[in-house]
């Protein structure tokens, strides 16, 4: 991912705050409230509905 992309990217969730990127299983993981968030195909679903943990 795109390490300009990830910088902009922050959490959907009242927290707003910075997630982190896992290359090998393709997720964003939010640095406050734990959630998980899928990448498909390069892009970053950051949806509340589609949580993954
Ligand atoms: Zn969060």
């Amino acid at each position: 991912m795109d390490p300009l992309l990830l910088e902009v990217l922050a959490c959907p969730a009242e927290d707003h705050a910075p997630l982190t990127f896992d290359d090998q299983a393709q997720t964003l993981t939010c640095t406050s409230c734990g959630r998980v968030f899928p990448v498909r195909d390069g892009l970053p679903v950051l949806l509340l509905d589609e949580v993954i943990q």
